[in-house]
């Protein structure tokens, strides 16, 4: 059955002695035996044809296995170093999924920068399941641990966390998690497995919305879970088959295909990332710069040690006397668009798109303001890219 958590086979523990980048092309996709194409076919099939009944069929149904999604799934499981993959039709179906395994009465903790969908599935679709949660600042490690409390059971952090790049600390968090009996989830959509593996830092389950960094290209809205045992490898199959959210096999295929080429993609991100910080940062037009990669970043340290990189999504609030909604009407080639990580560049105003659900307040005390501007730095030439926010700054200008 497919729902098992597959076992490790020689061929795999062979690919498990590649390097990332060899890993990111030939881990988890095995040759198909009838062709030899190099490429995992795609399985448009819902059903699959059984020889006699009460067999011991490895395919019997696309909902609870498909051999496209399991190729996916097995690369992903193999890039995050877990023990089973698992791949659905959103991130936010992937997190659904996973907060599936809590319980009537139980609680999750959550940073006070989650992503807003995160928030409002708790806030308002758990909620009547009579599933709890507690937005803390999971920057301060003592506010995490106040906040446990005999009902909590669950961690569910990212970092670095949207729009302020926030920075968690995955291992003190799950040390925190584990201490106390709880799982530790990590959310992550923003790094991707190239640069943070928050299974290695003693998570228990990774998620991701691989419409982002994954999937690199925005042509595909998807979501993946990685868990680190077999236990939760069975209790996720169980909820994946029985809830339904699966990805298709077109999809799965796009996945496998993007997730070929993320090394080259996100050293490609990171140099032009960290080129915009640098100049957008020396702009006297801009009053602040959120980026990781700068020393006296909050968090710089955290984030150094526990990732291979500052990460490649930016924010800047634009200064006095500059209109925000001015800029976002006059970028020319960086779209005003909802998502990030794709191989166009982004921008998005969080105070109205992604943080809207927020209240003003609660929005203003945090730092998300409304001359913040959210930057997904694509892979165009970078002089490009920063020609064009330029350009957009100065046409800004009250
Ligand atoms: C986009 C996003 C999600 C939701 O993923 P979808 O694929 O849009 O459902 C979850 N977490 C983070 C950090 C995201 O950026």
């Amino acid at each position: 059955m497919t729902q098992e958590a597959p076992e490790k086979d020689t061929e795999q523990s062979a690919k498990q002695l590649l390097g990332f980048e060899s890993r990111l092309i030939h881990a988890g996709t095995t040759t198909d035996p009838y062709t030899g194409s190099v490429n995992v076919p795609i399985y448009q099939t819902s059903t699959y044809r059984q020889e006699h009944i009460r067999g011991d069929v490895k395919w019997e149904y696309s909902r609870t296995g498909n051999p496209t999604r399991a190729a996916l799934e097995s690369l992903i499981a193999d890039l995050e170093g877990g023990v089973a993959g698992f791949a659905f039709g959103s991130g936010m179906a992937a997190i659904t999924a996973v907060l599936s395994l809590l319980h009537a009465g139980d609680e999750v903790i959550i940073p006070t920068n989650v992503y807003g969908g995160t928030y409002r599935v708790l806030a308002k679709v758990f909620d009547h399941f009579g599933i709890g949660y507690k937005v803390v600042d999971t920057q301060d490690l003592t506010a995490v641990e106040a906040a446990i409390g005999p009902h909590t059971a669950a961690t569910l952090v990212e970092s670095p966390a949207n729009p302020l790049m926030t920075i968690t600390d995955l291992a003190a968090i799950s040390q925190i998690a584990h201490k106390h009996g709880l799982l530790s989830i990590v959310d992550n959509t923003f790094m991707t497995p190239y640069l943070q593996r928050p299974l290695e830092l003693g998570a228990d389950i990774v998620l991701h919305s691989a419409t982002k960094y994954l999937g690199g290209h925005s042509d595909v809205v998807a979501g993946l879970v990685v868990v680190s045992n077999k236990e939760l490898a069975q209790k996720i199959a169980f909820i994946q088959n029985s809830t339904g959210g699966v990805l298709g096999p077109f999809d799965s295929f796009l996945l496998v295909r993007g997730i070929k080429t993320l090394g080259v993609r996100m050293d490609r991100h990171l140099e032009n990332a960290s080129y915009l910080a640098q100049h957008l940062r020396d702009n006297p037009a801009v009053s602040r710069v959120y980026w990781p990669g700068f020393e006296d970043f909050p968090g710089h340290d955290v984030n150094a040690r526990q990732a291979s990189g500052p990460g490649v999504m930016m924010s800047f609030e634009l200064a006095e006397g500059y209109d925000a909604p001015t800029f976002f009407r006059s970028t020319r080639m960086v779209a005003l668009a909802e998502s990030l990580g794709g191989v166009e560049s982004l921008v998005c105003h969080p105070a109205s798109m992604t943080h809207a659900a927020i209240p003003k307040e609660e929005r203003d005390r945090v730092g998300i303001t409304e001359g913040l501007i959210r930057l997904s730095v694509g892979i165009e030439d970078k002089e490009d890219i920063l020609a064009d926010i330029e350009q957009a700054i100065q046409a800004a200008r009250k």
